[in-house]
């Protein structure tokens, strides 16, 4: 019987995974040139984390079960609530501001579309400690210098949350009336303003998410102190980092308070968001100390849809037997120390089927394990020139170098 992988989910191959390994790999190296260092949390939590601040409606959304003793359990649909949860049970104490990143899974229990997945990957990073300016600009320019480095086309905008839920605060169901801001769900939001008798608020949001300037906002909405936000935005002008000032940014999880951003690259179609994120207060929810922190995270999946990276492919020997696998093995480890990867024949095969083999893999190498082995010598031969001649054993290190 064929069992087909679970809805949403995806597997994937060698290549891809070298791929993907590269993108990672270049996203730790400029979070770690930061000072961000990683850390790592369980894949399931308590239930309780996330519809702590999210409320009950979030557990429609995620993967929530009970263990065989009957406790409420989650997988994890993003990793902010996990990082500040372990900030607030273990790293209380620690020098501040901290700086964590992750890479890892998550689980949400949407639709399944393209670039839409029901396990997908995250990187993102936390800056914790800190509600100044100057954390929320290295915050959104460390997501921008990934971005850049991947050379994804994409659009960065930046806004404050503090505006829309001020337009908002005497909206009864302003958690909803922001949801529907994030999905730009206008009918919706227009049926809600009414529903509370205050549909000259839509005007207000509309215009709002239209302003693309500080000037623009202030005239619409006077009532803010956009100090923050200017402040932010003059950083990442001096850093070069090209964006767009957007107060309609509302951000679908909840637990934003100040500056938020986004980021939308070209080539993805309708979810063509790469990366979310933003300053928030989660500490003292969690029960620690009111700590404010800002981070983000990029959606993996999507951005390894249209990056461009250079993945350099291991090199690799077929060691060619001749009968004696014991022999062959011993080459292959004398070719493993010399940090090339060795494959020996495990099918019983001649000389000619093995070489043959070894094309198919697109091997670089066919080292011989012949007799001459036992005088100190193999034959090696590049399979990309043809090239091909006898080494000291003892030299393989520098052909190989
Ligand atoms: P969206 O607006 O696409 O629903 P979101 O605003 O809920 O996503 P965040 O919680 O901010 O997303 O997660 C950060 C990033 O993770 C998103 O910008 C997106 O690139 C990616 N992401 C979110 N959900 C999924 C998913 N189901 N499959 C693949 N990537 C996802
Ligand atoms: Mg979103």
């Amino acid at each position: 019987m064929r069992i087909e992988r679970p809805r949403g989910t995806r597997d994937f191959l060698p290549d891809e995974m070298e791929r993907r390994r590269a993108i990672e790999n270049l996203m730790r190296r400029i979070a770690e040139s930061f000072g961000y260092r990683e850390v790592a949390t369980p894949t399931f939590e308590h239930l309780e984390l996330f519809t702590l601040k999210s409320g009950e409606g979030i557990v429609e959304e995620i993967y929530a079960f009970k263990d065989k003793s009957g406790r409420d359990l989650a997988l994890r649909p993003e990793l902010t609530a996990p990082v500040m949860r372990m900030f607030v049970n273990e790293c209380s104490v620690m020098p501040r501001p901290l700086r964590f990143y992750y890479f890892a899974n998550c689980f949400r229990y949407e639709r399944p579309q393209k670039g839409r997945y029901r396990e997908f990957w995250q990187f993102g990073v936390e800056l914790i400690g800190s509600d100044r300016p100057e954390s929320d600009a290295e915050v959104i320019y460390l997501a921008y210098k990934i971005l850049k480095a991947l050379r994804v086309r994409f659009t960065l905008h930046v806004g404050h949350v503090g505006l829309l839920r001020s337009v908002l605060r005497d909206v009864g169901e302003k958690d909803r009336a922001m949801r529907l801001i994030d999905k730009k769900d206008w009918k919706g939001l227009e049926e809600l303003l009414k529903a509370e008798g205050k549909q000259h608020l839509l005007d207000v949001v509309l215009q709002l998410s239209e302003a693309e300037s500080v000037e623009e906002a202030r005239e619409i909405y006077p009532d803010f102190d956009y100090s923050h936000v200017e402040r932010v935005a003059e950083i990442l002008e001096s850093l070069g980092v090209e964006f767009r000032l957007d107060f309609g940014i509302a951000r679908g999880l909840d637990y934003y308070t100040g500056v938020v951003f986004e980021m939308y690259a070209e080539g993805l179609g309708a979810q063509k968001q790469v990366c979310g994120g933003g300053s928030y207060r989660l500490a003292k929810l969690f029960g620690g100390e009111d700590v404010p922190s800002t981070g983000f995270a990029i959606g993996f999946d999507r951005v390894a849809e249209v990056c461009e990276v250079e993945v350099e492919r291991p090199k690799v020997a077929i060691v060619v037997g001749f009968g004696d696998h014991k022999r062959a093995m011993k080459v292959a480890e004398i070719i493993r120390e010399a940090g090339v990867a060795a494959v020996v024949d495990v099918m019983g095969r001649n000389v000619k089927k093995q070489l043959s083999f070894a094309n198919s893999i697109n091997a670089d190498y066919a080292v011989f394990a012949g007799e001459e082995f036992d005088r100190g010598v193999v034959t090696v031969k590049d399979l990309r020139s043809g090239e091909q001649r006898e080494v000291k054993v003892q030299e393989l290190n520098e052909l190989f170098g």
